[in-house]
């Protein structure tokens, strides 16, 4: 898998595969293996004609950009014009976006083709993909099981082949936790790098969007194409523009790559055993491996429901049915409910300094833990998921769901980078390695995914 990407936009620019044949693959792919999966709940009716605009531009030698004749899906939490944002939910069922988000202009103008929107958990609250009002997705690295979530229909179409790559958005996990799951790579930027003008708020102070990718290189090309600053937003990182496709590089020597004990306690034996060995071939690639605490990373989970849960609160209530229709309250599941509420109750004036305030000085100290860490290391490896992904179908109960989350939440409080390549199998369900890197570590977290891809 690890040259999939590379090899496609070579096809395109050699002329041996034009961009509408590409595009037409895709969507006979998608006829095929969507009625089953659900990766995907629309498609962009003028797919066709802009991969027609974007040969036309090829064949005529004029510049195209870095994505050129590549598929895109598109999480329904961004903004694409024309095509439906409803976040999964009734809530949005027919609203139709009336303009591109930032990164999905930036998509266009690279000459990606946005093939259309994909499944997640309603308004990216899951994490499993079951919540969504379209039906749950299927995993198709693991047939039956949860591709894991929110970002689960972007994760799975990348894992069957419907698209070449995808965006998704990483709150507390949602990107990292499906590409585990689906044994594909995803993922989630420092906060602030990529703009989220458009990105319809779960949490705004913890949520990314970022790419999904069958390959590093794939991974590594969206998010360059999509990085960077944006005048139109306060909360945006002055970040230079990177290429970190270009800069991919395969071994680790003089890289000090971090490991937790911490993880170990958190994780599921079987799951550990495949990271163990990954780790081990990271350390032969010439990385040093060093140990570093953590000692208090489960309080995250906590921190990150309260924190969370207000700042949803708070982004829900224009859904009170004037503007788009129908009341959020009204028609949405239990999950996004059950968040409502917590985040009302916790939020009341009278509970002023007990909750809320206390949640924001466990975030400080998780960031201030994690900062620390990474002044001893370039980067954090370990599991991405601490348990398997679950039937579909089978009753989890709702702490058993907010479990999936606890090495994943760490990095959205902190606001630093991570990724995912796939380590391994566990009978046959794939397992994904999470680097965790410095805020605008996205170099050394892709020198570690590529280096790793490459071996395994
Ligand atoms: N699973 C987490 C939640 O349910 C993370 C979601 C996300 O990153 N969007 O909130």
């Amino acid at each position: 898998m690890d040259e999939v990407t590379r090899g496609k936009l070579e096809a395109i620019r050699q002329g041996e595969l034009s961009v509408v044949e590409n595009v037409q693959r895709m969507l006979e792919r998608i006829a095929k293996l969507n009625p089953k999966i659900n990766a995907f709940i629309e498609l962009n009716p003028d797919a066709l004609a802009q991969a027609e605009a974007v040969e036309r531009r090829l064949r005529r030698g004029e510049k195209v950009g870095k994505l050129a004749g590549l598929t895109v899906g598109v999480k329904s939490n961004i903004n694409v014009l024309g095509l439906r944002a409803t976040c999964a939910s009734k809530t949005l069922e027919d609203y139709i976006a009336t303009y591109d988000a930032e990164v999905i202009k930036r998509v266009r103008a690279a000459g990606g083709i946005i093939i259309g929107m994909t499944n997640m958990d309603e308004f990216a609250c899951g994490s499993s993909g079951e919540t969504s009002a379209f039906g749950a997705t299927d995993n198709p690295a693991a047939p039956g099981h949860i591709p894991g979530g929110s970002s689960s229909g972007s994760a799975a179409a990348i894992a069957a082949g419907m698209c070449d790559l995808c965006l998704g958005s990483d709150t507390g996990g949602s990107i990292r936790n499906p590409a585990s799951h689906c044994g594909v790579v995803g993922v989630k930027p420092t906060y602030g790098l990529v703009p989220r003008q458009g990105l319809i708020d779960l949490a705004m102070s913890l949520d990314q969007i970022g790419p999904f990718a069958p390959d590093v290189y794939g991974a590594a090309l969206l998010l360059e194409v999509i990085a960077g600053f944006n005048p139109n937003e306060c909360v945006m990182l002055d970040a230079k523009g990177v290429s970190y496709a270009d800069e991919l590089q395969t071994d680790l020597k003089g890289m000090r790559v971090g490991i937790s004990p911490k993880f170990r306690e958190l994780t599921d034996p079987k799951i550990m055993e495949v990271i163990d060995s990954a780790i081990k071939k990271l350390q032969d690639l010439g990385a040093e491996i060093v140990e570093v605490e953590l000692p208090h990373l489960e309080k995250g989970l906590p921190a990150y429901y309260l924190i969370m849960s207000v700042e949803f609160f708070s982004a829900t209530r224009k859904f009170d049915g004037r503007k788009y229709g129908k009341r959020i309250e009204d028609v949405c599941g239990d999950e996004v409910l059950r968040r409502i509420l917590r985040g009302r109750h916790i939020s009341r004036k009278e509970y002023r300094g007990k909750y809320y305030q206390r949640a924001l000085q466990v975030r400080t100290i998780i960031r201030e833990e994690l900062m620390t860490a990474l002044e001893k290391v370039d980067v954090i490896v370990g599991p991405t998921v601490p348990k398997l992904p679950h039937k579909m179908g089978e009753k989890i109960s709702v702490s058993a769901m907010y479990a999936y989350d606890y090495l994943t939440i760490p990095a959205n409080l902190a606001g630093i980078c991570g990724g995912v390549v796939k380590a391994g199998e566990v009978d046959g369900i794939p397992v994904g390695l999470q680097v965790q890197g410095k805020v605008l570590g996205e170099e050394e977290v892709f020198r570690v995914l590529r280096s790793y891809e490459a071996v395994a």
